[in-house]
């Protein structure tokens, strides 16, 4: 299984930061937008995720380990624009692996999302993850999902939800705040000047409206 490294990204939404990608074979099948709706599938970065999971392009995983290293100090990247943390089989994060991708990451800010099951022995990869400086949001389908992720395991959560959903702040049922990405409504902002996903420790849900080719399809989804 190969992983995609990009240096630069051109990427709008995430600004020039390092970005990463890794092939579909990182996807749990049970994820509720896995071939339906999934973002990640359309555009040139669809053809990108494409080559590197056909084994056309991208490094093995020792490689991507050594380019992670030699990212600068305080660095801000994000892991997969598209696909998951690595497995050992289906839904099942290889926390081997995890473990080394932390440890290269140190002294750097990386942060990614997973969408793998939420089972004892993934919360367990995530929780190490978290403590260890690398970022594993949990994505989710709704803000009250993600609210109760946070309360029971203290690790940062994301939710899709409906692309009309786009208030700038708002609040779960139980009062914790709700912060729409805010690259998804203001044209002048990026994850490269945003970063509020790298934030392991904080106590707000990020949003992120459904958009694109597969907006309706999430909607439906989300809803
Ligand atoms: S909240 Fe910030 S860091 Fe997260 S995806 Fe949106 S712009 Fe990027």
């Amino acid at each position: 299984m190969l992983f995609g490294f990009t240096a630069v990204s051109s990427n709008r939404k995430t600004g020039g930061i390092p970005t990463t990608t890794s092939a579909k074979g990182t996807c749990w099948t049970g994820c509720p937008f896995y071939e339906k709706g999934c973002y990640a599938k359309g555009g040139p970065q669809n053809i990108h995720w494409n080559a590197i999971s056909a084994g056309e392009r991208g490094y093995e995983w020792q490689a991507f380990l050594s380019l992670i290293r030699k990212l600068q100090r305080g660095q801000l990247w994000r892991h997969n624009v598209s696909g998951d943390l690595p497995v050992v089989a289906d839904g099942i994060i290889d926390g081997d692996k995890v473990a080394q991708l932390a440890d290269a990451n140190r002294g750097r800010k990386g942060y990614t999302y997973t969408h793998h099951p939420l089972t004892d022995t993934n919360l367990g990869v995530i929780k190490y993850s978290n403590a260890a400086g690398f970022t594993v949001n949990v994505s989710t389908e709704s803000v009250e999902v993600a609210d109760q992720v946070m309360t029971d395991h203290g690790i940062p959560a994301v939710a899709v939800v409906n692309s009309e959903k786009t208030d700038r702040f708002y609040r779960t049922e139980s009062g914790r705040k709700v912060i729409t990405c805010p690259a998804t409504i203001h044209d002048n902002v990026n994850c490269s000047t945003c970063g509020l996903c790298q934030q392991s420790d904080r106590e707000f849900i990020i949003a992120f409206p459904a958009h694109g080719v597969a907006k309706k399809t999430v909607n439906s989804i989300v809803s």
